[in-house]
């Protein structure tokens, strides 16, 4: 199968080629064009010669084709789940019941959202000012490998729903369901030229993309290093940057620990662990520790590990050799910290089944507990995003604010207490875009998704969109 870009409504052949491959098989899945500097010129210029005629039209029009792009989605859950989970090794389960009907969700939601949108007025005596809200013009939208087709739509819809025209480019490692994406879109009615797709590498097709002088707004999701990158190479552009993680999961005491216990095992394990959210530094207070880190050992110690497709799995392969080596070798660096294996590794343990013969030469760890985790080992304070878990101990709330914050990141928390007081403190306190208290890690479109520090700027969700897709400008009428 060759998967060619999408400009203009068209597919369009590149100079050259790439495989993607299945992290669980090792097979190839596709040959993918690898764009450079061209193929984003003709992208962005065909996303632009289509950006007038789109966002003019009345935003009631825009949102019945992306509710129709919405519904053909959930009318593909099953074929669109099977494709992600072939390409990036996330279980099938995950695919087919959270993420792709997630993006379905993403559209019919940006699509009531952009019939919604409303200024401000600011009276005085002698003038009246209000605002309006315009699109931007032509974004880029960039996604990372995890959670692909997700984190496209949750870019796309926003961005096409308040009337800009997008250039999309997927990671190199997962191009396939926004490949589908591109031509549902067409199904649904979404004019040629409105969303096109490059696929390529970083260096080749993304920084041209970025760098484009008629790219007026970039979405960004992926490293804090690429992040970096973009931001220098870019210029004066809108940007929202979401980047990495290495968010702290607290755990108090007075916690309702049979629930806390679910959730910070969900926090790390799912997704295979390659989750910018993951509660990845697991706090927990001295009194306790002990006693949590058995229980939790034993609860990753059951977690199914194996074929994605499996509707059992829980934990797939990880999606790269690459990625599977940087994994390993932080599961071998933790012993050398200081940190203690409790259990997991890079080797199938003997409590573990035997893989199945289909997935025997897939990308595999095994869910990893680390305890007496320090909490400036490098273990603990670089994003492995893969099933390694720390446990950290700490002493009291202050201890427990300092070391949830001694850290470059800031993208999620989790805080676990029954004392309400102190849960409200905690939360505040600690330095992060999102902080879950008494829960998992729970989505509500209209909440700002976004980080702080090295995890990036912007926030993303509801209106919070506005800041990256829209450009508000003030009217002053003099009476
Ligand atoms: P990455 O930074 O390597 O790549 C992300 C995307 O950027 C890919 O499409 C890649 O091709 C492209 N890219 C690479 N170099 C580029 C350049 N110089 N110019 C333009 N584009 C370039 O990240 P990854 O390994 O694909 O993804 C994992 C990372 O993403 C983790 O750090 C994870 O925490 C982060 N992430 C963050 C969020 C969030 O919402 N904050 C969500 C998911 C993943």
């Amino acid at each position: 199968m060759k998967i060619e870009n999408l400009i203009d409504g068209k597919p369009v052949a590149a100079r050259d080629y790439f495989e993607t491959i299945n992290p669980a098989t090792q097979e190839v899945l596709a040959e993918v064009a690898s764009s450079g500097a061209p193929e984003v010129d003709a992208a962005v210029a065909a996303a632009k010669a289509a950006f007038p005629k789109w966002a003019g039209l009345p935003a009631p029009e825009r949102a019945r084709k992306l509710r129709a792009l919405g519904d053909l989605i959930a009318r593909h859950v099953p074929e669109l789940a099977a494709t992600e989970t072939d390409d990036t090794g996330q279980t099938i389960a995950q695919t087919g019941k959270a993420l792709v009907p997630r993006a379905a969700d993403n559209f019919h939601y940006f699509a009531e959202m952009c019939t919604r949108v409303d200024g401000h007025t600011y009276p005085t005596p002698t003038h009246l000012n209000y605002t309006l809200y315009h699109p931007v013009g032509v974004c880029a939208l960039i996604s990372p490998w995890n959670v692909p087709f997700m984190t496209a739509t949750w870019k796309v819809a926003p961005c096409l729903a308040f009337g800009n025209t997008a250039v999309l480019k997927m990671s190199e490692l997962s191009p396939l369901t926004a490949a589908r994406l591109g031509e549902l879109a067409l199904e649904a009615g979404i004019p040629a030229g409105v969303l096109n797709l490059v696929h390529g590498y970083g260096k080749e097709a993304g920084e041209p993309l970025v760098a484009h002088p008629d790219v007026r707004a970039i979405s960004f999701t992926g490293s804090t290093l690429t992040g970096n990158r973009i931001v220098r190479s870019a210029g004066l552009k809108k940007f929202s940057m979401e980047l990495g993680g290495k968010s702290p999961f607290v755990v108090f005491d007075d916690a309702d620990l049979e629930r806390a216990l679910d959730a910070a095992v969900f926090m790390i394990f799912s997704n295979n662990g390659e989750r910018c959210t993951a509660g990845s530094r697991i706090l927990v207070q001295q009194s306790i520790y002990a006693d949590f880190a058995a229980r939790f050992a034993e609860r990753a110690r059951k977690i199914v590990v194996g074929d994605p497709r499996d509707e059992q799995t829980i934990i797939g392969p990880m999606v790269s050799k690459n990625h599977l080596a940087k994994v390993r070798s932080y599961i071998e660096l933790g012993p050398r910290e200081g940190a203690t294996l409790l259990c997991g590794g890079v080797d199938r343990p003997s409590y573990a089944p035997e893989l199945s013969a289909r997935v025997a030469g897939g990308n595999f760890v095994w869910p990893t507990v680390f305890a007496d985790v320090d909490n400036r080992m490098k273990i603990a304070q670089e994003e492995i995003f893969g099933p390694v878990a720390c446990l950290i101990a700490f002493k009291d709330e202050q201890d427990a604010i300092a070391k949830a914050n001694d850290i470059d990141y800031g993208l999620s928390s989790y805080v676990w207490s029954e004392n309400i007081g102190r849960a409200h403190r905690v939360a505040a306190a600690i330095e992060a875009g999102m902080c879950f208290v008494n829960s998992q890690n729970v989505r509500d479109l209209r909440q700002p998704f976004g980080g702080t520090k090295a995890s990036g700027t912007g926030r993303e969700g509801g209106s919070w969109s506005y800041e990256v897709f829209l450009e508000p400008k003030n009217v002053a009428v003099s009476m």
